[in-house]
């Protein structure tokens, strides 16, 4: 599936009414939506999904973070899907993310970063089974 990234809308850019605005840069950016849900993740699926964070110092604020609201999370194909979707996104740390990225017009800080992609095909693939049944990604 070198074609899917997988996104979440994390829950900094929910709760300031951006799930609108951030949909719309994503398919202007000529992403397909193949599936999107709004949800709230529990203590033990953050703690699963970024589980490869586990022993890093950030982790417990991560999730708790993470769970601190809702979510909108997506599966979007695009040829090239993981690359130009991080491209899109911008940096991790919003202070250094390109101007004109998602991260750079609505995150506030490395943590409350407004969304998550995919990092290879390979996790795009997990992330996206982790979320969605097979049935749901149209
Ligand atoms: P990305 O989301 O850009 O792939 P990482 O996979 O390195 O970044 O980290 C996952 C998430 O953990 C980040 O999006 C961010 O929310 C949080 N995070 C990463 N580094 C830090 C940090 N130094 N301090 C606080 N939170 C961090
Ligand atoms: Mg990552």
């Amino acid at each position: 599936m070198a074609n899917i990234t997988f996104t979440m809308i994390k829950p900094d850019a929910v709760a300031k009414g951006h799930i609108g605005d951030i949909l719309k840069d994503i398919t202007d950016a000529g992403f397909t939506i193949k599936a999107a849900k709004m949800t709230q993740l529990a203590k033990q699926d953050a703690e699963a999904f970024y589980a490869i964070h586990a022993e890093r110092p950030f982790f417990k604020d991560l999730v708790e973070f993470m769970t601190s609201g809702p979510i909108v999370a997506a599966v979007l194909e695009k040829d090239n899907a993981v690359a130009d979707f991080r491209t899109l996104i911008g940096a991790t740390n919003p202070a250094e993310a390109a101007e004109g990225t998602i991260r750079a017009k609505y995150a506030e800080s490395i943590d409350a970063n407004a969304v998550h992609g995919s990092d290879s095909d390979e996790n795009a693939a997990i992330e996206a089974a982790f979320h969605f049944a097979a049935k749901e990604i149209f």
